[in-house]
């Protein structure tokens, strides 16, 4: 299966990213992400074999439970690929509490031998897909902060009109 670790966002934030994506509407045409699967991925493993979900779980349980919840504010927005098809997203700043939860998880995941997309972590939640940045210009985002206290695995599920996300796994931070 299909399977990636990220961070769930606190309320606020998601309220203003979902403000920040109907700024965007009258400006940008593309896939909206829907507001239930807004999240920040920490690390995107790919396929695993489903009997080693327990085993990434446990890994996921042993990295939570030495790190504190933090606070993370809403930052820019940013782009990857080409700007007629691009993937549009807005930044999240977490300061080293941030960047380090994402290399323990990382860590933790290659001790236990899992491989996951080595791309440098930069800490975004995307928006929009497909979106066509070739004219008009992008509002302001709505900014937000909150305590972020909360790591998913997840399940992804391609095989549909839109992705969907099934959390297999949650952990909260600084418990055991
Ligand atoms: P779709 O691929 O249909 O546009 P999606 O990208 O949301 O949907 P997945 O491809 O399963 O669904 O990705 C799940 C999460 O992992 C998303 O946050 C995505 O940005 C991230 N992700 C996917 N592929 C990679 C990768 N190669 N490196 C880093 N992150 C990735
Ligand atoms: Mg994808």
């Amino acid at each position: 299966m299909r399977l990636f670790v990220a961070a769930e966002l606190p309320e606020a934030v998601l309220d203003a990213l979902v403000e920040t994506q109907a700024a965007l509407r009258d400006a940008v045409r593309g896939r909206y992400v829907a507001p239930d699967s807004l999240h920040l991925t920490l690390a995107f493993l790919g396929e695993v074999p489903a009997a080693r979900v327990d085993e990434v779980a446990s890994a996921l349980e042993l990295v939570c439970a030495g790190q504190a919840p933090f606070e993370v504010h809403l930052g820019t927005l940013g782009s990857f690929g080409r700007r007629r098809s691009a993937v549009l997203w807005q930044s999240v700043e977490g300061g080293s509490a941030l960047s380090s939860l994402a290399a323990s998880v990382r860590r933790e995941l290659e001790n236990a031998t899992f491989s996951f997309d080595e791309k440098p972590f930069l800490a975004h939640v995307t928006l929009m897909r497909a979106a066509d940045l070739t004219h008009g210009e992008l509002p302001m985002p709505q900014m937000a902060r909150g305590v972020l206290d909360t790591v998913t695995l997840f399940k992804s599920d391609l095989t549909g009109p839109r992705p969907i996300y099934e959390p297999l796994h949650t952990v909260t931070l600084g418990e055991r």
